[in-house]
């Protein structure tokens, strides 16, 4: 997917995995990485839940997890999944009775882990139930709460503890010839976490989850995730990522999203390259790029514009994009289309002519897109 011929040192080989689907997604084998993230409303509140999924998914979420604590959760999401545009994972811990209603609600996915909901029948009875309703599974080990016999073992939470206990839980899927499951080992230390994956990689061929729990704020847990998940991800580990951070879980996506856009592992939307601006920029640089996120939020199709405040690297990097604006003087700047420049345009009308632009470009791509798929 990221082999690229002429510059080999943006290649990613990534890990060979196990196809499985979550709904209508496919995550492992070659299917692009999905981007996750999960609801923060009472999941009872139909409404609310369903608001958030919409923007979650608008936001280029590809699955969302919501949480089925109790019944009332469960008869919810009947109608979350009903309404919901993306496929839903529900989240269950211990209480085998709410995997099975959730099962039967709808959800695409279970995330569970069969170790904790009690006897061998109580196992059988949701892989029967996840079996029944086309619904697949995620293990999720967590460093915070491993079982106690191997933290006696270990000693503290360690990457081997969390692989052991991956292991035994998928253990009792293989047991029950139930093999529709992808696996997460998080923890809220990039050390561990990555340690723990890396481990993980090599001891299962199952779709790897990919997340650093409990990251932290927006910057702090942007930040903590870029550097955990990206390190994985640029060696090749992971098939599906959840960014967690304490804020709305659009921002979860956001930040997924860029993750991914940086490797060069998913593209959606308009990447913009911008410089840090210095008493060289021709117009206010950060304003400018602030407005054009916001008013090309919107745009789906991948595209990229640089913003250059003035021409030490404007044109350089307008090579490089589908579409540039560079700083020049005299209250205008020049506007590159393909590389080329193109025409001047003054600062004050720049924003709403590159808008235009990027509508215009996203319209013409998307007709490119329905011809070639109609001949
Ligand atoms: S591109 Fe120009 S304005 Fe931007 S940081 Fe570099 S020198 Fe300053």
């Amino acid at each position: 997917m990221t082999h690229n011929p002429i510059r080999p040192w943006r290649n990613i080989e990534r890990r060979p995995s196990r196809k499985i689907m979550v709904g209508s997604v496919p995550v492992g084998g070659d299917a692009p990485i999905s981007v996750q993230t999960m609801t923060n409303t009472d999941t009872a509140d139909v409404k609310a839940t369903v608001t958030q999924i919409l923007a979650a998914a608008e936001a280029g979420a590809d699955i969302v997890r919501v949480s089925a604590p109790d019944e009332a959760a469960t008869k919810a999401l009947h109608e979350i999944v009903r309404e919901s545009p993306v496929p839903i994972v529900a989240d269950i811990h211990f209480h085998y009775k709410r995997a099975i209603e959730a099962a039967e609600a709808g959800a695409a996915c279970l995330r569970i882990n069969p170790g904790n909901i009690g006897s061998a029948e109580r196992v059988r009875e949701v892989i029967k139930a996840a079996r029944d309703h086309g619904c697949s599974m995620r293990i999720g080990v967590n460093a915070g709460s491993l079982e106690k016999h191997l933290l006696d073992k270990y000693g503290e939470p360690c990457p081997e503890a969390m692989v052991e206990s991956g292991l035994d839980h998928i253990k009792l899927l293989q047991d029950n010839d139930f093999h529709e499951f992808k696996i997460s080992v998080k923890a809220s230390d990039v050390f561990l976490s990555a340690a723990a994956y890396q481990q993980l990689a090599e001891a299962t061929d199952a779709p790897i989850h990919l997340g650093i729990t409990e990251a932290g704020g927006f910057v702090s847990g942007a930040v903590k995730s870029a550097v955990g998940m990206g390190n994985l991800l640029w060696a090749g580990i992971g098939d599906t990522i959840r960014v967690s951070l304490s804020a709305d879980p659009v921002e979860d996506v956001r930040v997924g999203y860029e993750i991914l856009k940086s490797l060069g592992l998913r593209t959606r939307g308009v990447q913009i390259i911008s410089c840090p601006s210095c008493a060289r920029q021709g117009f206010d640089v950060i304003k400018t790029v602030q407005t054009l996120e916001d008013r090309l939020s919107h745009i789906k199709t991948p595209m990229s514009l640089s913003i250059i405040g003035c021409v030490v690297n404007g044109p350089g990097e307008a090579l490089m994009t589908d579409l540039g604006f560079t700083g020049g003087g005299a209250g205008s700047g020049m506007i590159y289309m393909a590389g080329k420049q193109s025409h001047k345009m003054s600062n004050a009308q720049m924003v709403d002519h590159i808008v235009e632009l990027v509508e215009q470009r996203a319209e013409e791509i998307a007709a490119e897109a329905k011809d070639s798929a109609a001949e």
